[in-house]
């Protein structure tokens, strides 16, 4: 599948306030920083469609993307879908008062939103696993959404470094779940990754 274009629709503060759910939906998060504006504009081709490194932990909002893709297979035909950009977790500054306000708008938008497809899940593959994105990963799980990993960045690792991170998050979860969730690894560098993210979307999308 190839992104043919993709634009911002509206922010929204809760998800009683996003777009009517007319399209399938795809939501992106992660911790801070994680490389989630990255990815979505390397997705897309679209170098300034999510913002890079905006002062993080300030945007709490709910972003709506609307994409338009083609399948290779299905010629000519446009597929409409949303692609959501939801505020990272994990940025220290942040006060007690605006995680409860995260926390109450991602978990009310992830269960009610009726359209949403999966939610991409992004962890940084520098890392060795740490403990705010396996509560994520466990939270998820109870809200019983669909989901999946993406290990960003790996562009930065020397060589093998990915694999045992990745290798560590999997063993970790495989302590407590009995069937692990697919992952990707990217680079918004290099572009690793966005073909079978997109295939895997297009795969959704044709269910
Ligand atoms: P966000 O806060 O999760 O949206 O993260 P950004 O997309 O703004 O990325 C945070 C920082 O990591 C920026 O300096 C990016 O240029 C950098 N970055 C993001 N993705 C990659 C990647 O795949 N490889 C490398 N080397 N740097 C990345």
């Amino acid at each position: 599948m190839e992104i043919v274009s993709a634009k911002y629709i509206i922010s929204s503060a809760t998800y009683k306030q996003c777009p009517g759910p007319d399209k399938p939906e795809y939501a992106f998060i992660g911790r801070s920083n994680v490389g989630k504006s990255s990815l979505i504009n390397m997705l897309c081709n679209q170098r300034g469609l999510a913002k890079t490194s905006a002062t993080p932990g300030k945007t709490q909002l709910i972003n709506h993307f609307e994409v338009i893709s083609k399948d290779g297979t299905k010629k000519g035909t446009g597929r409409a879908w949303y692609l959501v950009d939801l505020p990272g977790y994990g940025y220290a500054v942040t006060s007690q008062k605006s995680r409860n306000n995260w926390a109450n708008m991602i978990e009310s938008y992830i269960r009610k939103r009726p359209n949403l497809g999966c939610v991409f899940l992004l962890v940084d593959s520098r890392h060795t696993p740490q403990t705010i994105d396996l509560n994520f990963v466990q939270q998820l799980g109870e809200w019983q959404v669909p989901f999946v990993l993406v290990f960003t960045k790996a562009d930065k690792n020397k060589p093998g470094a990915t694999n045992r991170n990745v290798k560590s998050f999997l063993d970790e979860l495989q302590k407590t779940w009995e069937e692990l969730p697919p992952f990707f690894v990217t680079s918004a560098i290099d572009k690793t990754g966005k073909d079978d993210i997109l295939d895997y979307i297009a795969d959704i999308n044709a269910e």
